[in-house]
C-alpha cells in the first residue's frame, strides 16, 4: 500500500482530444503518449505512488514552451515542467494528469561573459555539463546537490548542497532568468548586472516556485574563478553532538571552508559496504578548503584543531585530485548507498534546517527520536548551514511503516519550526511539505502566496496540487 496522495480534491480530466491533435501536428515525435515515456515523467525518489502525466512534449525553444503553454491555458490543461527529474518531494507527480514538458533537450550553454563572471544556459544544462564545458575558462559553476539535476529544475526548487556554505544557494546565485507564463507569454527578470533596485524582484519569486509561477527557459548565473588551491579532509567523532559541536565553532570563527557535510555511524556503515570502504563506523565530518595554498593550509590546520578539541580523530588529508573524488563521490553517492541498507526500500526525506546556533541541540534531540524508532534513519547533512536530512527507510508495501516515518518527520519539523527553521533547507514542498507551510509562515503570509499564484496562474495550469493543498 502506498502513501494516500494529498491531491484528493483535484479532479484528473481526460486530454482533450483538441490538444492531443494540436500537439501531435506541431511536435510530432517529440509529442509522446507512450505509457513508458508518460510513466518514467511522473515518478521520482519519493515514497508517493507515480501519477502519470497523458502526454509529454520534448521542447527546443523558448517560442515551443510559450506555445505550449498558450495551448494547455486555453484548455486548462496542467503543465507541468520536467528538469532532470532528481527531486525528491513528488514535484513531478501529475496528480491532475496533463502535459509533462521536458526540458532536457533545451541543453545549450547560450553565452559565457568570463569578464562578468556569468554564464547563460537553457534550463535543461546540467551542472555537471556546465563545467565540462567551461572548465577552459577557469572559472566553475558551485552550486552542487549531488545529482546531476538541470539549472532549471535547480532554479525551480531553490537547490543548494554541499558547497553552499561558501557559495550560496540558487538564491544567490541566479541573476536573470528568461520565463514563460502560464498564459503564454515571455517574460526577462532581471539583468546582468551584480545589483538592482528596479521594482520587485520577479527572479527571486521564480527561485523556488516549483514550477506552478511560471516555466524557466533560460538563466543566467554566477561563476567564481577556480580555486588556486584545493583540500578535503575526512574526521570521525566520538558522537553527532561533538561533529555538530566541531562544525559550529568553524563557522562561527569565520573560516570559510567550501564543504563541510556531516555522516552518521549508520550512513558510514552504508557507504563502506557500497563503496568497498573501511572509515570507522562513527560520524565524520567531510571538509573541502579552497583558496591559494598557504590560506588552504591556514583553513585546514584551524579547522584540524577545533576538530581534535571536540575528540575528533584520524583527521585525513587529501590534496590530489584522484583522492579528493574518491572522498566526495563516496559522499554523493550514500543517498543510493542508505537505500541499500534495506533493499527495496523508499526513504522519506526530512531536509530542515535551523540557525547554526540551535544544530547541537536539534541533532540531539532528533536522535534521541530516531534511537527510538524501529526503523533504520541514517543521517546526512550540509551542517555548515544548519540543514541535515535523514532518510527514514521505509517498506513502501508497509502503511504502518509509512505512518512511523510521517511521525519523526513531523516532530522533527516542529522542532526546528520552535528553533527558528524551516521544514525545508533546499528540496522544497512538493506534495510532502504542504502541511507545514502554516506552521512556518503564518495564515497571512500563506494566502498572500496563493494570491500571487492566482494572479500568475489564474487557471492554475501550472504543476497544480504542489506547494499548496488544494482546497475542496
Ligand atoms: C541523490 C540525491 C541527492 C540530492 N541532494 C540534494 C542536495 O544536496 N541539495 C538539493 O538542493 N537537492 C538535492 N536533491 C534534489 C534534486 O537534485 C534537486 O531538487 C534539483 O534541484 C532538482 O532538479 P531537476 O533538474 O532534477 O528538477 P526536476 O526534478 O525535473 O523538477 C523539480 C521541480 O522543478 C520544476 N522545474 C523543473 N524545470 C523547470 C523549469 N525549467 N522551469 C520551471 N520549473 C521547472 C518541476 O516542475 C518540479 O516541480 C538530491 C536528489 C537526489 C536524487
Amino acid at each position: 500500500m502506498n502513501q494516500p496522495l494529498p491531491h484528493a480534491a483535484l479532479v484528473r480530466q481526460p486530454l482533450p482530444v483538441a490538444v492531443r491533435d494540436a500537439l501531435q501536428a506541431r511536435f510530432g515525435e517529440r509529442f509522446s503518449t507512450s505509457p513508458g515515456v508518460c510513466d518514467h515523467h511522473g515518478r521520482d525518489e519519493s515514497p508517493f505512488p507515480p501519477a502519470a502525466p497523458d502526454g509529454v512534449v520534448f521542447a527546443h525553444t523558448t517560442e515551443e514552451v510559450a506555445e505550449v503553454a498558450r495551448l494547455c491555458n486555453e484548455h486548462r490543461v496542467p503543465l507541468i515542467a520536467y528538469g532532470a527529474g532528481s527531486s525528491l518531494e513528488g514535484h513531478l507527480l501529475a496528480v491532475a494528469g496533463g502535459i509533462s514538458l521536458d526540458l532536457s533537450e533545451m541543453n545549450k550553454v547560450l553565452s559565457v561573459q568570463p569578464e562578468d563572471l556569468n554564464v547563460t544556459v537553457q534550463p535543461g544544462v546540467t551542472r555537471k555539463q556546465l563545467n565540462q564545458e567551461i572548465k577552459d575558462s577557469g572559472l566553475f559553476f558551485p552550486i552542487d546537490p549531488g545529482a546531476d539535476a538541470s539549472l532549471g529544475g535547480m532554479c525551480a526548487t531553490r537547490a543548494s548542497g554541499t558547497n553552499a556554505v561558501r557559495y550560496g544557494t540558487m538564491r544567490e546565485n541566479v541573476l536573470a532568468l528568461t520565463v514563460v507564463t502560464a498564459d503564454g507569454r515571455i517574460i526577462k527578470t532581471g539583468t546582468h548586472a551584480r545589483k538592482s533596485s528596479a521594482g520587485y524582484d520577479l527572479t527571486r519569486l521564480m527561485i523556488g516556485s516549483e514550477g506552478t509561477l511560471g516555466i524557466i527557459t533560460e538563466v543566467t548565473v554566477r561563476l567564481y574563478p577556480q580555486p588556486e588551491a584545493i583540500s578535503a579532509a575526512i574526521c570521525s567523532f566520538p558522537s553527532m553532538g561533538s561533529a555538530v559541536r566541531a562544525t559550529i565553532e568553524t563557522i562561527q570563527l569565520g573560516v570559510p571552508v567550501a564543504r563541510v557535510e556531516f555522516v552518521d555511524a549508520l550512513a558510514i556503515r552504508a557507504i563502506n559496504r557500497h563503496d568497498n570502504l573501511s572509515m570507522p563506523e562513527a560520524p565524520h565530518l567531510f571538509f573541502e578548503f579552497h583558496g591559494t595554498e598557504a590560506g588552504v593550509k591556514e583553513q585546514a590546520e584551524t579547522v584540524q584543531q577545533i576538530a581534535a578539541d571536540n575528540g575528533g580523530q584520524g583527521f585525513e588529508w587529501a590534496t590530489r585530485p584522484e583522492d579528493r573524488s574518491r572522498l566526495w563521490n563516496a559522499r554523493h553517492t550514500a543517498y543510493f548507498a542508505m537505500l541499500q541498507l534495506k533493499p527495496g526500500c523508499k526513504a522519506v526525506t526530512t531536509d530542515v534546517c535551523v540557525p547554526i546556533s540551535r544544530l547541537a541541540d536539534c541533532v540531539t534531540e532528533t536522535e534521541r527520536d530516531l534511537n527510538a524508532s524501529s526503523l533504520p534513519c541514517p543521517i546526512v547533512g550540509h551542517v555548515g548551514d544548519g540543514n541535515f536530512h535523514v532518510a527514514i527507510l521505509t517498506d513502501p508495501e508497509k502503511p504502518e511503516e509509512l505512518a512511523e516515518a510521517e511521525t519523526i518527520n513531523r516532530r522533527i519539523v516542529e522542532r526546528a519550526l520552535a528553533m527558528g527553521g524551516t521544514c525545508t533547507g533546499e528540496h522544497g514542498v512538493g506534495l510532502h511539505k504542504m502541511d507545514f507551510l502554516v506552521s512556518e509562515h503564518g495564515e497571512d503570509a500563506l494566502d498572500l502566496m496563493r494570491a500571487i499564484k492566482n494572479a500568475l496562474d489564474p487557471n492554475h495550469i501550472l504543476n497544480p496540487g504542489k506547494i499548496f493543498r488544494p482546497v475542496r
